[in-house]
């Protein structure tokens, strides 16, 4: 076995995904209170003490929001990029000096017997990266919170067993929403957040049908509904030859509980 994968939580709310190997365990993004982290965790039978590390991809409150609360009860090392440090330093709270880790984005590192490599998106952040994880020639990508997704990262997350994707809106319940129009422009944005429809279009250019996971990610509680996340982008991977039932895995993220745990 390679990977374990689980998704605790996905949402506007909050973020906190679980990544286990034979060596490390591993949070990527911690933005629920330290207490409901540890509760999604004993969902899955992991115990919070014996996470190894947390990755966090950008500054916002729904992907920080426990990550110096853990750090500091666990005594767990928090990865970021330099200037995603330096705006999340005042929210998260003191963190000990030796559980302040940096990586560079675009550039690949090593924890225990797992490969990361965290690259930009398109997101208004400092500098906000999603992440592909490897081990063993088998690969995880997570990519949410973000406007649109290039051929960079399109060539770069290709081949993966397991890919949480975002598939944030609706445009047209998000148009009728009671969002403030700045706000709604912001999510359209080429720095915001993957409609469903946007979500369907990189899955479908980027799958084979060899049967990977594809799991939507940070849906909103507002302008979406997980069924019609659902339906929309299954609709556009059949447009292109794909069955989800026989050819892949499709599944739902939830805000309150955690996914079943996948094994590769
Ligand atoms: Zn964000
Ligand atoms: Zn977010």
């Amino acid at each position: 076995m390679a990977f374990k994968f689980c998704s605790l939580s996905s949402g506007s709310s909050g973020n906190c995904q679980y990544i286990e190997t034979d060596n490390i365990k591993v949070l990527i993004d911690a933005g629920l209170s330290g207490k409901r982290i540890e509760n999604l965790l004993k969902d899955i039978e992991v115990e919070a003490n014996t996470i190894d590390c947390i990755l966090i991809t950008h500054e916002h409150t729904d992907h920080i929001k426990g990550a110096g609360i853990l750090s500091r009860r666990y005594d767990i090392p928090i990865w970021a990029n330099e200037k995603t440090w330096i705006s999340m330093e005042g929210p998260i709270g003191e963190v000990k000096e030796k559980n302040i880790k940096v990586f560079d984005t675009e550039k690949d590192f090593q924890l225990k017997d797992l490969n990361i490599y965290p690259f930009r998106i398109s997101h208004d952040a400092v500098e906000p990266v999603g992440f592909c994880l490897e081990r063993n020639n088998t690969k995880i990508s997570i990519i949410t919170d973000t406007g649109w997704v290039s051929n960079t990262v399109r060539s770069k997350i290709k081949d993966s067993s397991l890919y949480l994707m975002e598939s944030n809106h609706d445009v047209e319940m998000l148009k009728v929403g009671r969002y403030p129009w700045n706000l709604k422009k912001r999510i359209m944005g080429a720095e915001g957040h993957l409609s469903n429809e946007q979500s369907g279009e990189v899955i479908s250019d980027i799958i084979s049908g060899n049967g990977e996971v594809v799991l939507l990610g940070h849906l909103s509680e507002e302008n979406n509904f997980p069924l019609l996340a659902y339906e929309t982008v299954k609709n556009i991977i059949e447009d292109v030859g794909i069955d989800v039932h026989k050819d892949i895995t499709l599944d739902l993220t939830h805000r309150e509980k955690v996914t079943k745990v996948y094994n590769f």
